[in-house]
């Protein structure tokens, strides 16, 4: 009866074994994989934001400070 960690299927679906949510790498994976199956991850966040009606919120503050410096 104690709270010992049950391994748990990978999230990727290969049907591995890990302790967290993925076998190391496989998130990446997965990434790169949904990545290529839509063309890339500017289109991917473009079906997400359509799915959701709205944009993608993410702090860009420290990009704009770097392009705008010089
Ligand atoms: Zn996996």
């Amino acid at each position: 009866m104690g709270i010992k960690l049950q391994p748990k299927y990978c999230a990727c679906g290969c049907g591995g074994f890990c302790k967290g949510k993925w076998i190391p790498g496989h998130d990446q994976r997965l990434r790169a994989a949904i990545e290529n199956e839509v063309g890339g991850l500017v289109e991917l966040r473009r079906i997400v934001e359509e799915r959701l009606h709205r944009s993608i919120e993410f702090d860009q503050t420290d990009t704009r400070k770097h392009w705008y410096s010089n």
